[in-house]
């Protein structure tokens, strides 16, 4: 029986063989997505354990939040760059819940996040959605679900309309644009304390808005995980 088995494996492997979606080496394990040497070189922050780390920075003096990290850097023309592109417009939903583990991971290990009781992903616009498939944050937030142990709401609160393009803004008139595109759940319990997840961090205004609108909700909490943060 496991030799049919470990047959029909290496069949399949020969037709389809699982490569790390970074280096494109075949990778043996089907439940692994990014080599091991993969993953020991991509670029950690280290914020997770940073009070006042450059991703709560980007949050001071707009909205509160209790914690916030990146769990890599972003950088053009990098492996992150190529992992992000993958699971945004290759249609690479398993690799988008093994990078969400891998954040899962992130939480577990730290001090400053204990306490979430809720993971919610930064809802796309319907139509965006739609044409997608797929909302990569929320197959981020299933991995962080999965490892936690913290229940998944991805309709906590939606998104009720697309936001104008970000580009050729001032900071400032980005923030205003921003302004009522979210919507919340009423299903949503007070006093709740809700980590809110997406791919790439860059101003921090979409994850302010939504951020802000669930903290209309009496007593609500917000803390922020990305996969990756871009510098300005
Ligand atoms: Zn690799």
């Amino acid at each position: 029986m496991q030799l049919l088995k470990d047959i029909s494996s290496s069949l399949r492997h020969l037709f389809f063989p699982h490569v790390c979606r970074s280096c494109f080496a075949e990778i043996t394990q089907p439940d692994q997505y990014i080599c091991t040497r993969c993953v020991s070189e991509l670029p950690y922050t280290g914020f997770s354990e940073r009070d006042a780390n450059p991703v709560e920075k980007i949050f001071f003096g707009r909205v509160r939040i209790e914690a916030a990290t990146s769990l890599l850097y972003f950088t053009p023309a990098s492996s992150v760059q190529q992992l992000i592109h993958q699971i945004k417009y290759k249609g690479q939903q398993k690799l988008a819940v093994y990078l969400g583990k891998m954040m899962g991971l992130e939480i577990l290990g730290s001090d400053r996040f204990q306490g979430p009781d809720l993971v919610v992903p930064l809802p796309l616009f319907r139509s965006r959605e739609k044409q997608r498939g797929y909302n990569q944050a929320a197959l981020l937030g299933m991995g962080i679900s999965e490892v936690t142990g913290i229940p998944l709401a991805p309709k906590a609160i939606k998104r009720v309309r697309a936001s104008a393009t970000q580009t050729r803004k001032t900071r400032a008139e980005r923030w205003q644009n921003m302004e009522g595109i979210f919507a919340v759940s009423p299903n949503l319990e007070e006093n709740r304390h809700i980590l809110l997840v997406d791919d790439v961090i860059t101003t921090g205004a979409t994850l302010d808005a939504c951020a802000s609108a669930l903290q209309q909700v009496k007593g609500t909490r917000v803390s922020i995980i990305t996969l990756a943060y871009a510098m300005q």
